[in-house]
């Protein structure tokens, strides 16, 4: 292992994977680790992308499962309304990571697993749990929504939604994504996604209320049961952390090392939606060419990134923040949402997109 490499890149899922990649192409000397023992598992995640990131991913048609045409959403369990233009695909999700992490490979970038990032100091050294110290030009966090990275320089994901998720027998095949909205699930939503036999059934809530995540799921589950939806079996379950209170600074400077952040580590998860892959890819990819471009000595180059996800994204996670405040602030005073504000909080409703 390179302990003094040009870049270091912490995580391998689509930011880390993306960066490291890009960074690599340059043709510096790029060291990406993970903490996970195999690409892309334990899967945390509900594995649907919209269709416009096929322009992005050469890796997305090779790991789709199937294909989404349309989103229907039921608020609290009236008939759903269909959405009939939504396409997508759903992903196996670990293959996709564990490909991008293979393109990374392949352009150049040395790609470890089972390395966990155990501390970086102010002068920006960077300890592994195993006690071995890597001292790089550049960091790049691609870890996730509690980064270690992040948190060396004071960007910390603030507002967290909480999941939980298990994977079950569809009693027949569908082609849309289904969301479940209702006041009990506090500030987000549910969610039961295809992928061929089987499905994706999850629930999202703000992080204070995650106890409750597991009787709501269940109950979420015994209706599709007793709908004919979906089978009694639990095949898996996973869950996890998603930001939810947009964009945070995504650079800071530790000694003479700069460290970027992208993906989830820089809060660039739809807070309303928690789609995040497409964000994840896309800021993977500028932030390693912010990272050489600071290496060939341009010192605007994390100001020119910020700029950048601000131009690609800023308008729609500030509307989406927006709408999710709302939404929570719909619960106080002991109030809860009425099916209006519900319809008001979600993408599918003309409410949602109002000025
Ligand atoms: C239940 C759930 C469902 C979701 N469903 C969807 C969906 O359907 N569509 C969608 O677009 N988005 C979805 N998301 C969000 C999406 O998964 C994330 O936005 C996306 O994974 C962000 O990619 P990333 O590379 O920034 O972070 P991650 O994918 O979280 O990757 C971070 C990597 O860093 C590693 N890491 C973290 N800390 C350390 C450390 N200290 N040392 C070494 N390695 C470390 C982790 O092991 C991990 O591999 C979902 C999230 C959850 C939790």
């Amino acid at each position: 292992m390179n302990r003094n490499p040009d870049i270091l890149v912490i995580g391998l899922g689509p930011a880390g994977a993306c960066a490291a990649r890009e960074a690599a192409k340059s043709g510096c000397s790029v060291l990406a680790l993970d903490r996970k023992k195999i690409p892309g598992t334990p899967i945390q995640c509900a594995e649907f992308v919209p269709a416009l990131i096929g322009n992005e991913v050469d890796q997305l048609s090779s790991n789709s499962v199937q294909n989404i045409a349309s989103m229907l959403t039921s608020i609290e369990n009236a008939p759903p309304d269909i959405m009939a233009d939504f396409p997508g695909k759903m992903i196996d999700r670990a293959a996709f990571d564990a490909n991008l992490a293979k393109a990374a490979a392949k352009a150049g970038a040395q790609c470890r697993y089972g390395q966990s990032i155990r501390d970086i100091s102010a002068d920006g050294r960077v300890s592994l749990g195993n006690g071995t110290i890597i001292t790089p030009k550049v960091i790049i966090g691609g870890d996730g929504p509690h980064s270690i990275a992040g948190k060396a320089i004071g960007s910390v994901n603030t507002e967290i939604l909480e999941t939980r998720q298990i994977c079950v027998p569809l009693c027949r095949p569908f082609s849309s994504t289904d969301i479940f909205l209702s006041a009990e699930i506090c500030g987000g939503y549910g969610w039961l996604f295809p992928k061929g036999k089987y499905a994706n059934l999850g629930l999202g809530v703000v992080a204070e209320k995650k106890a409750d995540l597991k009787i709501l799921l269940a109950k979420l589950h015994q209706k599709l049961v007793r709908d004919g939806r979906v089978g009694e079996q639990v095949i898996s379950h996973t869950g996890g952390a998603i930001p939810a209170g947009g964009m945070i600074k995504p650079y800071g400077i530790l000694g003479k090392t700069l460290v970027l952040l992208a993906g989830d580590a820089a809060g660039l998860t739809n807070p309303i939606t928690g789609a995040g892959i497409n964000a994840a890819v896309i800021s993977g990819q500028l932030v390693g060419e912010a990272a050489i471009d600071w290496l060939q000595g341009d010192r605007q180059s994390p100001i020119n990134y910020t700029q950048g996800l601000e131009d690609l994204f800023g308008a729609s996670l500030k509307r989406a923040l927006k709408r999710r405040r709302a939404f929570v602030n719909a619960y106080a005073n002991e109030n809860t949402p009425t099916p209006d504000q519900l319809r008001a909080s979600w993408i599918a409703y003309s409410d949602y997109w109002a000025a």
